[in-house]
């Protein structure tokens, strides 16, 4: 390759075939997750009402490779190999000899890396006869991503969306609708909990550990319906890690290695999708990537939460995950990236975290925005709120480099576009955006709630 090169392509017959599970190559495995009654390790029985069987095996599994399916493969190169960018004009920008690669997700036909599992998670379960799958979804990015693979293998698709993004995100609505979605502003009057939080509160904002809940104990009352989630859970991480396995191909057509990768981390899916590659890659030796998620100031899950189980949802319906945590019922500030703003952490992430293997910083909105408008005059995309971020997080990086003269290899995500969120931007350029800390009483008074588990 020219060495003028402003994106890294890779041909169809050059997609990984082979997600990649972290697991086996940890040197201590990831705590279990637990029943809540028994407070055993679950077992696959104890998910066989939300999740097919295909699913649950993935979620336990110790395999270091699974295949992709065919047909996945086949509506993956709608959209797949993403395009890996080195982020030339920023650099110039930023007057920085630091090299800035992204690989964006934004290309897929929902705008950001989420279909990446959806279309698995829809294909598995129609092989095992499911008709019909619930989900939540905060700004409507995995509602949409869902709806789009639902809509792909001829399943039915409703969605409890978070009321407050329902209310002020009408556009996203639309898209899931396009594809066939169901939508429900959460609360809801669907479930009994629904309609529990909304006799104390007509106007209930809502959240993604509620929208769980509703979507869930939908899935437990029909025997043909079960749950899908976009995050958290070791299946998603798993493929997402398409991600990562093409962008080493990409870096490795251009003879780079990072020397720093940062994600943005909501429930750390699209962090682990490209990260956990690079890891192997770093625990066998082959190089040695400093590796950094990056979460918002508001919603601090990893560098303030605390790491012991928690339910993932509100109503406490889930199996109780060992991660770092809010506490279930901790209700974020409405930030503006709505992808971001949840109370857990990815087990799998939270356990690398734990063990050392990758770093976490959290930075404030306004930052993040004012560096998403400098990458949109220079690189072009208009980035989603999420991996505003991420690109923060590299900006700071180039911008250290300037000071030392050092030339590192960043890499990141650019896990999604902002075409849905011109709001956000909207409220930076002219509605005065603030910036949102949590409060150590509003965090304390979260964690109370959470399991007392030794
Ligand atoms: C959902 C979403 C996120 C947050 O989820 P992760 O699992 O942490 O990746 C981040 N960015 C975008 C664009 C999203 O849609």
């Amino acid at each position: 390759m020219s060495s003028d090169y402003t994106k890294i392509l890779l041909e169809e017959h050059e997609m990984p075939t082979r997600w990649y599970n972290i697991v086996p190559d940890l040197p201590e495995p990831p705590p279990p997750p637990l029943h809540p009654g028994t407070l055993q390790p679950a077992t696959a029985e104890d998910f066989a009402a939300l999740f097919p069987k295909a699913l649950i095996e993935q979620e336990m599994s110790a395999e270091r490779y699974i295949d992709i399916p065919e047909a996945v493969l086949d509506v993956y190169r709608l959209w797949r190999p993403s395009p890996l960018f080195r982020a030339r004009r920023l650099e110039k920008l930023l007057d920085t000899p630091a090299k800035i690669f992204y690989k964006y997700e934004g290309v897929s036909p929902a705008g950001s890396h989420k279909p990446n599992t959806a279309v698995p998670q829809v294909w598995y379960n129609a092989q095992e006869g499911i008709r019909k799958l619930t989900t939540e979804t905060g700004a409507g990015q995995w509602g949409s991503s869902l709806a789009f693979a639902c809509a792909q293998f001829g399943l039915e698709c409703e969605i409890w969306q978070v009321a407050a993004s329902y209310r002020a995100k009408p556009y996203r609505r639309t898209m899931m609708e396009i594809w066939g979605g169901k939508v429900h502003p959460s609360p809801s009057t669907v479930t009994e909990f629904g309609r529990s939080l909304l006799a104390q509160d007509p106007d209930h904002p809502g959240s993604l550990g509620i929208a769980i809940s509703e979507a869930v104990s939908e899935a437990l009352k029909h025997p043909d319906t079960r749950y899908a989630l976009g995050s958290v859970l070791n299946h998603v991480l798993l493929h997402q890690t398409v991600i990562g396995e093409e962008a080493l191909l990409q870096l490795k057509k251009v003879g780079e290695t990072p020397d720093v990768l940062v994600g943005c981390t909501g429930g750390g899916s699209n962090f682990g999708g490209l990260a956990f590659p690079f890891l192997r890659e770093k625990l066998a030796g082959r190089m040695n990537p400093v590796i950094r998620c990056v979460e918002p100031t508001a919603c601090p899950t990893l560098t303030k939460g605390q790491y012991r189980y928690d339910f993932g949802d509100t109503e406490g319906l889930t199996p109780l995950m060992k991660m770092h945590t809010l506490g279930a019922r901790f209700i974020p500030e409405p930030i503006h990236a709505g992808g971001l703003r949840y109370h857990g952490m990815a087990p799998l992430v939270s356990h690398v975290y734990q063990l050392g293997l990758v770093e976490a910083i959290a930075i404030p909105q306004t930052e993040c925005f004012t560096r998403a408008i400098q990458f949109a005059r220079s690189e072009g995309i208009v980035p989603a709120p999420e991996p505003t971020h991420a690109i923060a997080a590299a900006v700071r990086e180039a911008l250290a480099c300037r000071e030392s003269g050092e030339s590192k290899v960043i890499l990141t995500a650019l896990c999604g576009h902002g075409h849905l969120d011109l709001a956000s931007y909207d409220k930076f350029l002219h509605g005065g955006m603030q910036d949102l800390e949590l409060s150590d009483e509003a965090l304390a008074e979260a964690m109370r709630h959470v399991p007392e588990i030794a």
